[in-house]
Parts: structure tokens; sequence; C-alpha cells
């Protein structure tokens, strides 16, 4: 199986200090084999591989991590990265309602995920939703949507078999705005293969109803047919994201790589049950290591990264120790191994309380971390070493270095005396390595 495959990748390069074209190719080939057997589409395989193999090439091997490891780690890292951008969600910056038009093969689920994204709107975004069912073709069709909507206590929008598409979402849409409604989710009739009549009356509804959301819904168990579908429907309208359905099943999830390469629309929701609940945001890594079936290699890629970790923190507690404080260096050192060990929320939650509440009171997020490495590049060395020079003028230039507002240095500031005295604690009680051993 997989896992076997770059585990294999990883035992053949053992010893190499250096990435060769020689010594990927044989990695490559496993590689290729391990994303077929995920369902990944051979054009997006190629694709993929290309890319790997070129940033692969001559790529010096980090002491901890043998050349194998080093390729596994590059594929996940562009898997990831190909998947796309962490965790997109819906747009619905619109002249209210916001209209989501949803489109796919039928059976593909979009029935159930317009039920699943008006409980999502109504509960997390707290939004007023109205249901229609433009699939004019099945009386069951229509019913299925209306008793979701019952079910859920959601407005729902009637329409009956052999109505005109357009006119029951125009009227949906009418009547949502008499009812200030914030959203309108439309269902659409699918068929079981992509054919002209169903793209042309897809078509026409979208024209006519000009949705902020046209979603492609697609079930992630049709694998390699994955990509003749998306591609048709990418073609067909001006997608602006994907669902991936029924993941909760024992497909490897290839599809999302296809899906994604091919209409380069964000992943924005997964379906992962039946049940209206069964609805979740994207995430590209999770999403990376499920395709490659890689737990247990990318553990060990862990293991090898967590020796670095921990001797940075080794370094840091001795450091510490020997009476040397806390500075901005240190700081930012500490932001980046933050970054790579999942980000501060990851992390939070596997402090023990007393210090988790230290951390979220320095109110960093791990979108911030990018901006305060940015301020802090932005200072001489001395300034990081010695923060208590850092009076009004110098904040002045750092903050036009790093275009930022002086208030953000200020604040960074704040941020680094909250996290100077969390050290403080640490290294009176027991140990930076310790610490950092335990979050694992
Ligand atoms: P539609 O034809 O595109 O409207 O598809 P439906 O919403 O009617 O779904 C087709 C079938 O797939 C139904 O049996 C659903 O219960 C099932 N289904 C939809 N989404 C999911 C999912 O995320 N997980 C599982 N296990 N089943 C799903
Ligand atoms: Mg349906």
């Amino acid at each position: 199986n997989l896992s076997q495959r770059l585990s294999g990748v990883i035992k053949t390069l053992r010893g190499q200090a250096r990435l060769t074209e020689a010594n990927i190719q044989d990695a490559m080939r496993e590689v290729r084999m391990a994303l077929l057997e995920a369902d990944v589409a051979l054009p997006v395989v190629k694709d993929f591989i290309a890319k790997v193999r070129e940033r692969s090439l001559g790529q010096e091997v980090m002491s901890s991590l043998t050349p194998g490891q080093a390729v596994v780690q590059v594929v996940y890292q562009e898997l990831t990265l190909l998947m796309g951008d962490h965790n997109a969600t819906l747009n619905l910056a619109a002249r209210p309602p916001a209209v989501i038009l949803l489109a796919g093969l039928q059976g593909a689920g979009k029935t159930t995920t317009a039920g699943k994204l008006a409980k999502f709107l109504r509960e997390q975004m707290k939004k007023k939703v109205l249901l229609t069912s433009c699939d004019v073709y099945r009386p069951a069709a229509i019913e299925q949507l209306r008793t979701l909507a019952q079910q859920l206590e959601t407005d729902f929008f009637p329409s009956e078999v052999g109505q005109q598409p357009e006119k029951i979402a125009l009227d949906a849409l009418d009547f949502a705005r008499k009812h200030f409604h914030d959203v309108v989710i439309v269902d659409t009739a699918g068929r079981l293969g992509i054919d002209e009549a169903m793209m042309d009356e897809i078509k026409r509804l979208h024209a006519a109803l000009d949705p902020i959301e046209t979603l492609f819904v697609v079930d992630a168990m049709q694998g390699q047919d994955a990509v003749n579908t998306a591609k048709a429907f990418s073609d067909a309208l001006p997608l602006t994201g994907v669902i991936l359905t029924k993941l909760d099943g024992d497909s490897r999830g290839g599809a999302a790589l296809s899906v994604r390469q091919v209409t380069g629309k964000p992943i924005k929701f997964v379906g992962v049950g039946e049940k209206v609940a069964g609805l979740e945001p994207f995430y590209p890594d999770r999403m990376a290591s499920r395709v490659l079936g890689m737990g247990d290699v990318l553990s060990l890629i862990e293991d090898a990264q967590r020796g670095v970790d921990q001797d940075e923190a080794q370094k840091l507690a001795k450091k510490l120790k020997s009476g040397k404080s806390f500075d901005l260096e240190d700081f930012k050192q500490q932001m980046q191994q933050m970054k790579k060990m999942g980000g501060i929320s990851a992390l939070m939650d596997k402090l023990p309380g007393q210090l988790s509440q230290a951390a979220a009171g320095a109110q960093v997020d791990d979108k911030a971390i990018g901006r305060l490495e940015g301020i802090i590049n932005s200072m001489t060395p001395q300034e990081r070493r010695k923060p208590e020079i850092l009076k009004a003028g110098r904040k002045r230039r750092i903050a036009a270095g790093a275009g930022v507002q002086v208030q953000e240095v200020n604040r960074l500031l704040s941020q680094f005396e909250q996290t100077q005295k969390m050290m403080k604690m640490l290294s009176k009680g027991g140990g930076m390595a310790k610490m950092m051993r335990g979050m694992k």
C-alpha cells in the first residue's frame, strides 16, 4: 500500500546528502503510483510530479531528515500548497439576498449540501436563509429539500415538477427580497452524466440569478472521473468554489487534487456524512496527508523535525538559564517554531491551563505571526537584543520599514513583554525543552 511505498522511498534514499536527478527518479515513480492509487487523475499526477521533481532537485537535506524524508516532505508541502488556501469561506458580499447556486451531477450531494449550508449559515453566521429547488424533473427531489427545510426550520420556497427553473429561481429571489432573507440557496437538477441540456439549463439559471457563489458539488468517490465532470462544469460556469462530498467514505480523496487543479477554484467545504451536521471546512494539509495516506510517514518526518525544534528549545533554555534575557530575536524564532508546529491555535490546546491563558493574553493569532516577523525584520540587531532602546523615533522608522502603523509596533512590544514574562516563569519552573516536549 501507499504508506509502504513512501516508507520505501525513505529507505531507498537513506544516507544521501543531496537530492539528485538519479536518486529522486525512483522516489518519483513511487509517489506517482501512490497518487494514482489515491485516484488522482493522470494528467494531474504528471503535472504534480514535474513540480515536485524540480523542487527536490539539488535540495540540501536538513541534517535531521534523511533524503527520503526530505522528498516526502516536499511532496506533502507541494500537495498542501496545490490544494489551496487554508479554509476559504463563503463570500456573501452581495446586495441581499446573496444567491448561492449549487451545480453538479445527480447523486453528487447537492440537495443534502443545500440543507447543510442552510444550517451552517443560520447557526454559524446568523443568516436568514431561503431554500428553493429547481430540480423540476423528479417530484422526490423537491420533496427531499422541502423535508430538509422543515427539519431545519428554515424557509422553503415551493416549486413543482414541470415549472421553468429560471422562473422558480427568480420568484424565489423576489420572495426573499420581500421577506428580508440574507441568503437564497438554489438547488438544481443534475444528470447521471454530463449532457448538453443540463449544462444549458444551469447556464441559463446562472445568467438569470447572477449568484455571488456558484459552487460545484462533487462526490469524492468519483475518483478519476471527477476531472471530466469538473472540467465540464468549470467550462460552462464561472465557478467560485467546490464542495467535496462523501469524504466520510473510504475514498482517499484524490478527487480533491484533481478538481482543484482543473477548476483552479478553492474547495470551500467537505461533506462528511448524510446528516445535516456533516459539513466541515476544508483543510488542505489534512487532505494532503489523506491523499498520500501517510499518517505513519508524516509522523516519521515530524519526529525528525522535532529533533530540530528540541535543539532550538534547548539552546533557548540554556541561554535563559545563563541569566541572559529573552530578546526579540528569540521571540521571532519562537514564532517561527510555532508556525512549524501548526500555529498558535494548535499550540494553545497543548499548553497547560495557566500558560494557555497567558498565551491567549498575548493575542497572537496565526495570521498575525507573519506581520510580527515583518516588524522584527525591520529592526536592527541591536534593537532586537535590547528592546528597551526602542523609543518613539526608532519605532516610527521600524513602522515605516515594515509598512505598518506605530501602534502595531507597540502592540508587538507588549506581546513580546508578555512572552518574556512567560519565559521567566518557565525558566524557573522546569525548563523550556521540557515544555516543548510536552506539547507534541
Ligand atoms: P443530489 O442528487 O446531488 O441532490 O444528491 P443528494 O443530496 O440527493 O445525495 C445523494 C446521496 O448521497 C444521498 O443518499 C445522500 O444522503 C448522500 N450524501 C450526500 N452527501 C453526503 C456525504 O457527505 N456523506 C455521505 N455519506 N453521504 C452523502
Ligand atoms: Mg438533488
